[in-house]
Parts: structure tokens; C-alpha cells; sequence
């Protein structure tokens, strides 16, 4: 076939445009050059297809054959890229996903943030300029125990910035288990490295003792920095040395003691059967002089990095240029202040902050909802899907507490006529996308990152999903 006989039965924009707009009518109202743009881009790449010998039918080319295909690019187009998921995967605090879901209180405090003009930087006493490092610092004094504290862009520019302020061109101590990567490529060495602080490692992957840290001190030292391993563990045979011990080496040379806590916690989770991680309180009592964790990880707030320690540090790191470049907007502040609130009282913390109550529901609360949720689908979607329960665990995320599991009860799901991987890849074209755990043959969800508002458009979803595959055979 002549290809110039294939390119002249290519549709006009403009009678492709009236095609889509009559076909759905929300198009209307769409910026006419980007509708035009999107579908002359479209008609590009099957000229391409054309060109390499990929369509050598006219007929194929006729319009009513390209509109699902047309309609889909324009509405992909239009929608929001940041869009809603369902998390199912149990993974309470899931990097990928956005981490933590914000409290009512922090939620209502953004959208109060966002739609009109705050105090940022006004001290309302004075009616002067005001500093928006001070309107957190209070509260966290309150719960760390600190003399004061800082708040940053996130932890990984803690870290940088504590580096930097007090180590540049100065070796610090780290131990050679504490090396590690921690998920999104933040290496330790690499990070120290970027802040012009020296690394000197010492100890081994699996034991450091308090003598290695001693040996290694000279002239050049201006730190010893602990750094939590977060999503990697070390099992076995393994010590590391005790803050408090380090906290009074570090003193007695006149060193800091930095704590990067990673995730850090305000609040202890033995009772979930947790192992009892040291919360940043303890951090602080211990000794260390500066201790920095996230927001967004177990805190269950905004992204968001969080200083805590020495007045006298605080106010070298504030007095920093890179602190200026590192600063969190209005809507950080607004989130983190509504959920370092509730923290004031803890039950309340661990009722309201999602985080912190997705991480402690019980094991029978995960099967009441498991067996509610079971019911639900198998009413509505009992036909396309074999729905079972099955005991396994679920992970709290974002580094803390590896490899710890916690007891839950899954809604496993066998969709008929497909694969359990084919349902897996067409719930991310879902509206919204649902995020699971692929097993063996079977789709499953994880009541503990659900929310009971979720079934409605889980059940949607399912059948999206199912429908597309089985309309596609
Ligand atoms: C997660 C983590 C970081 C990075 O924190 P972000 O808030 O993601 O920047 C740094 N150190 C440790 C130990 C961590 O676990």
C-alpha cells in the first residue's frame, strides 16, 4: 500500500476534535489548543506507525476506531497527575504511596493555611517581623524534653544541615553497620560527603564497641553520629553501643553526639507488640546533642524534618544560609503544628493521628473488618472473584521497625478468567488506582491501610478492573 494513500486517510484535527467533543460533551469546556495539541500529537504517532510499517490498512484508520483510544488520551490528559490511591497494601507508612495520611486537625489546619494569609513571619505581639522557626519550637520543647529545636525540609536535610553547620572540613565518627542506604537512594556516606564532613568509619558491619569510637578520635574529630539502620537489620551476632555511653565519651573529648533517628517516635509501641524503639525523648535524655527525624514517617505528620537538642546548636544551625534554602512553607508548619497537638495527650495522639492508629489496630480488628469487608465484595463482586481470608502480616514502613511484623487478616481475591498479576497491573488504571500485595494466584488487601469509606470504590475499582480485562478479550 502507497504510505501517502495511508497518510491522506488520517482525520483532520478539527473534524477529530467535533468527534470527541460530541462523544463527550465534557470535553467542551477543555482549553481548545490543548485538546488540539493532544490530538494532533495522537495522529502523529500513528503516522509514525505508518512510517515503520505498522499499519498498512486505511480502514484502520478510520475514526470511530481510534475514539476509545483518543478519548482516553485526552481524559488522561486532563486529569489531575497527582490523583488518589487506595492503599491495601498494609504498609502504613508507604514512601511511594505519600507515608503518612494527616489527622483531621492537621487537615483542617492546611486547608485554613492554604486559603488565606497566616503569621508566617509576623510576631502578632509586636506587630515586627516574626520567625517562623519559633511557632513549632515551643511544642516540641514540650514533648522532647529539648531546649530547642529546628524544622527543616525533611530529614535528609537534618541531616545535611547538622552536618554542615558543625562538621564541615571535620571528621565524624560513624559506625560501620550504620552505613547504610535507606530507600530513594540516601546513602549515608554520600550525604555526609555532600555536607564537606569527613567519614571515618569504624567498628564492623556487625559490632561496633565504645573502644572503636574512643580509638578513632583525634584532633581532626568534631563528631560521633549514630544513625538508625532503619530498613535494614542486622540479626544475630551484632552490638552496638549504647547512646548514653556514647553521649559521655562524645563530652569528655568535647565532641557532639548526633542522633539521626530516622522515622523517630514520641510515643513507646510496646504495647502493640512492637519492640520498644527509643523515642525521641529518650534520644534527648540520653545525651545526644542534636537529634533529627521525619515528619511524615511513625510521627504521622507532613513531610518534614525535625531537629531537636542544645539551644546554643539550634541557634548556630538557624543562623546557617542553608537553612534559609532548606525552610518548610506555611502548609508544613500548619500540618506539623496540628499533629505535634495531639501528641499533648498521647491517647488522643494514638485515636486521631491515622498513622499512629493504623499501626496499633488489633489483630481482631483487622478480622472484624477483613470479615466485613469480605462480605462486602463477595455481595458485590461474588460472581467475577473468589474472595477468602487469610491470616499474614502487614509492615509498618518507611524504615521503622523492619522486619517487624504485625499480625493481620488479608481479604484474598481469584479473579476469574485472569490472572491474579493481570488484576494487580489493571487496578493501576483504575479510578481511583488500587495499590495491593500480589501472593502466588490471588489479589490481596489489607484492612489495616483501608478506611471504611474505601469499599465503595474498591468494589468500583474490582469491577473496572475485571470488566476491562474480560471486554478485552
Ligand atoms: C528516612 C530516613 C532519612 C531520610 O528522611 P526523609 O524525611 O525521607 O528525608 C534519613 N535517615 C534515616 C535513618 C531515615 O530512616
Amino acid at each position: 500500500m502507497d504510505q501517502r494513500v495511508l497518510f491522506r486517510a488520517i482525520p483532520g484535527v478539527d473534524e477529530t476534535k467535533q468527534c470527541l467533543v460530541q462523544s463527550s460533551p465534557d470535553l467542551a469546556s477543555c482549553p481548545r489548543e490543548s485538546l488540539r495539541t493532544l490530538i494532533a500529537a495522537y495522529w502523529d504517532r500513528q503516522r509514525n506507525k505508518i512510517r515503520e510499517g505498522h499499519l498498512q490498512d486505511p480502514d484502520e484508520l478510520a475514526l470511530a476506531k481510534h475514539l476509545p483510544a483518543l478519548l482516553d488520551v485526552v481524559h488522561a490528559s486532563l486529569a489531575p497527575r497527582l490523583k488518589k490511591v487506595i492503599n491495601a497494601t498494609g504498609v502504613v507508612v508507604h514512601t511511594n504511596l505519600g507515608r503518612s495520611v494527616l489527622s483531621a486537625d492537621a487537615r483542617e489546619a492546611v486547608a485554613l493555611a492554604a486559603a488565606g494569609y497566616t503569621n508566617l513571619e509576623l510576631d502578632l505581639d509586636t506587630g515586627q517581623r516574626g520567625s517562623r522557626y519559633s511557632l513549632v519550637e515551643e511544642l516540641l520543647q514540650e514533648l522532647t524534653g529539648a531546649e530547642a529545636a529546628l524544622v527543616v525540609n525533611n530529614n535528609a536535610a537534618a541531616v545535611m544541615l547538622m552536618l554542615d553547620t558543625f562538621c564541615h572540613g571535620h571528621e565524624v565518627i560513624v559506625s560501620r553497620g550504620e552505613l547504610v542506604e535507606i530507600g530513594g537512594s540516601f546513602r549515608i556516606p554520600a550525604v555526609m560527603a555532600k555536607s564537606g564532613a569527613i567519614l571515618r568509619e569504624v567498628g564492623a558491619t556487625n559490632r561496633t564497641h565504645l573502644e572503636d569510637y574512643a580509638e578513632a578520635i583525634d584532633e581532626t574529630t568534631r563528631a560521633l553520629m549514630r544513625v538508625h539502620t532503619s530498613n535494614f537489620r542486622i540479626v544475630g551476632f551484632h552490638q552496638r553501643v549504647e547512646l548514653a555511653k556514647l553521649a559521655e565519651l562524645a563530652h569528655a573529648h568535647d565532641l557532639l553526639l548526633l542522633e539521626d533517628l530516622g522515622s523517630g517516635s514520641l510515643i513507646h509501641f510496646a504495647e502493640a507488640g512492637l519492640p520498644d524503639e527509643p523515642t525521641v525523648q529518650d534520644a534527648v535524655a540520653q545525651g545526644a546533642d542534636l537529634v533529627c527525624f521525619s515528619g511524615d514517617k511513625v510521627l504521622g505528620g507532613p513531610q518534614a524534618g525535625i531537629i531537636v537538642g542544645k539551644r546554643a546548636l539550634i541557634a548556630q544551625m538557624k543562623k546557617n544560609q542553608l537553612t534559609r534554602a532548606l525552610r518548610c512553607d506555611k502548609l508544613c508548619y500548619a500540618a506539623l503544628e496540628a499533629t505535634l497537638r495531639s501528641y499533648r495527650d498521647p491517647s488522643k495522639a494514638k485515636e486521631q493521628i491515622p498513622t499512629l492508629r493504623r499501626i496499633l489496630l488489633s489483630s481482631e480488628e483487622l478480622h472484624k473488618r477483613a470479615r466485613a469487608l469480605q462480605r462486602h465484595l463477595v455481595r458485590a463482586l461474588g460472581e467475577r472473584f473468589q474472595i477468602a481470608l487469610k491470616t499474614d502480616v502487614s509492615r509498618v514502613g518507611g524504615g521503622a521497625f523492619p522486619q517487624y511484623d504485625l499480625p493481620t487478616c488479608l481479604v484474598t481475591l481469584k479473579p476469574r478468567g485472569m490472572s491474579a498479576l493481570d488484576l494487580k497491573m489493571a487496578l493501576l488504571a483504575t479510578h481511583p488506582p488500587v495499590l495491593g500485595r500480589l501472593e502466588v494466584d490471588a489479589f490481596c488487601l489489607d484492612p489495616r491501610t483501608l478506611d471504611a469509606a474505601d469499599n465503595r470504590l474498591l468494589v468500583a475499582a474490582l469491577s473496572e478492573a475485571w470488566d476491562k480485562a474480560h471486554s478485552a478479550l
